[in-house]
C-alpha cells in the first residue's frame, strides 16, 4: 500500500485486504506474488493453475490510511487482492465501503477509490442489498462525531448511494468472460463503471456481447452505449460503461502476447462511442516493426490477429504478426504513434 504507485491508471494503493485465488485465464501470471511484501513474506500461490490460492488476509488497521491523506488522489482499492473473494466477509466489505464514504460525506479532499474485481456476482449481491448499505451507512456514521453522526447516516442511506466517488471496475481477458463480468457490471448500482481489459488475451466486441442466461445472438448489449436488442428488436436502454482500460499482460516467464489488432479494434469502439479509452501497456511484447532500433538480441513469435499461430511469410501473414519480447518497459504504452490517456470523470466537491 502506498500513497505513490507505477500503475499507470491510478496514483495509490489501498490495501485493507491481501492474497487472493486463481478464477480464470487471466490470473494465471497474477504479480501479486511478484510483489514486494508478498516476496518479503514467501507469500506464493499454492498452484499455477485456477484455484491456486495465496491465503486471503484482512488488515483492519489499514482501513483508515485514506482519510489521512490530505491530496486527493486515485486510489486503487485492495491491489492485492479481490475485495469481493469469498474469504473477505460481507461486514468487512462494508467497513471498506464505509471508508469510502466518510471520505465522500465528511472527509477533504475527495478521493476516487477504485474497487477492481473479477467476482462480479458478489459485487453485484452486495452493492444492491439493503442490509449492506444499512451497514455502511451506520460504520460510516460510527466514524464521525456523535453530533454529526446522523447527518452522515441519513446522507449516505438517502443520498449518495451509490457512493459517487467510487468507481468500480471488472476486469476481462477475453469475450467469454467480458460477456459474463460487464452485463452484471452494468446491472450493479454504481456512479462510474469500468472494464479493464488486461491481459487481454483475445479480440474482445463490447458492442455485441451475448449475456449469460439468454440465447446467443437473440439478446445482444452494446456496453459501450447501453443499447440492447432482443432477436433484432430494440429493448429500453441499460447502463454502459464509463471507462475501457487495455493491456498486454507483463511480468512471469509466460507472459503472453496481445496483437495489436485487439487493442486497436477496442480503441476504436470506444472513440466511436464516446467512452474514455486508457491504453496502459503493451506489456512483455511489443509489435516487432515498433522496435527502432531493434535491440539486439530478444524471442520472437508469430500471431495472427484471430489468436492462432502464424508462420512468417506463410498463408495470412500480416506486418503486425511478429510479435518481439522485449520487456515492458522497452515495449512501452504507445498505441499507433502516440499515448491513450482518457479517464472518466470524477466528481470533486
Ligand atoms: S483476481 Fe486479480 S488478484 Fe486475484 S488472482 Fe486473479 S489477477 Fe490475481
Amino acid at each position: 500500500m502506498s500513497d505513490n504507485t507505477n500503475i499507470e491508471w491510478t496514483e495509490a494503493t489501498w490495501s485493507p485486504v491481501t492474497g487472493c485465488t486463481k478464477v480464470s485465464a487471466g490470473c494465471l501470471n497474477c504479480y501479486i506474488e511478484r510483489t514486494r511484501p508478498f516476496r518479503m513474506a514467501h507469500r506464493r500461490f499454492d498452484g499455477d493453475g485456477i484455484g491456486g490460492t495465496t491465503g486471503v488476509q484482512l488488515h483492519p488497521v489499514r482501513l483508515r490510511i485514506p482519510l489521512r491523506w490530505r491530496k486527493p488522489k486515485r486510489i486503487f482499492v485492495c491491489s492485492m487482492a479481490d475485495l469481493f473473494h469469498d474469504e473477505v466477509p460481507d461486514d468487512y466489505i462494508a467497513d471498506v465501503f464505509a471508508v469510502m464514504a466518510a471520505n465522500y460525506c465528511w472527509d477533504r479532499p475527495t478521493h476516487t477509490f477504485q474497487v477492481v474485481t473479477k467476482r462480479h456476482a458478489r459485487m453485484r449481491s452486495l452493492l444492491s442489498s439493503e442490509d449492506f448499505r444499512k451497514a455502511v451507512a451506520r460504520t460510516s456514521a460510527g466514524m464521525t462525531d456523535d453530533a454529526h453522526a446522523d447527518n452522515v447516516h441519513d446522507a449516505v442511506y438517502f443520498h449518495y448511494w451509490p457512493l459517487p466517488n467510487v468507481h468500480l471496475i471488472v476486469t476481462a481477458e477475453d469475450q467469454k468472460q467480458a460477456e459474463l463480468r460487464i452485463p452484471v457490471l452494468l446491472d450493479t448500482p454504481a456512479a462510474v463503471r469500468g472494464v479493464s481489459l488486461e491481459p487481454l488475451l483475445s479480440p474482445i466486441k463490447l458492442t455485441h456481447m451475448d449475456v449469460e442466461g439468454r440465447a446467443p445472438g437473440m439478446y445482444q448489449i452494446n456496453a459501450l452505449t447501453g443499447r440492447n436488442t432482443d432477436m433484432g428488436r430494440p429493448c429500453p436502454d441499460v447502463a454502459h460503461l464509463d471507462w475501457v482500460i487495455v493491456g498486454g499482460e507483463s511480468g512471469g516467464r509466460g507472459a503472453r502476447p496481445m496483437h495489436p489488432d485487439w487493442a486497436r479494434s477496442l480503441r476504436d469502439q470506444c472513440q466511436a462511442a464516446g467512452v474514455p479509452f486508457l491504453f496502459k501497456q503493451w506489456g512483455e511484447w511489443t509489435p516487432e516493426r515498433y522496435l527502432d532500433p531493434r535491440p539486439a538480441k530478444y524471442s520472437r513469435t508469430y500471431m495472427r490477429a484471430d489468436g492462432t499461430a502464424a508462420a512468417f511469410g506463410g498463408d495470412g501473414y500480416g506486418p503486425d504478426d511478429a510479435l518481439a519480447r522485449v520487456g515492458k518497459k522497452r515495449a512501452g504504452r504507445e498505441l499507433d504513434g502516440r499515448t491513450w490517456d482518457q479517464y472518466p470523470e470524477t466528481v470533486t466537491v
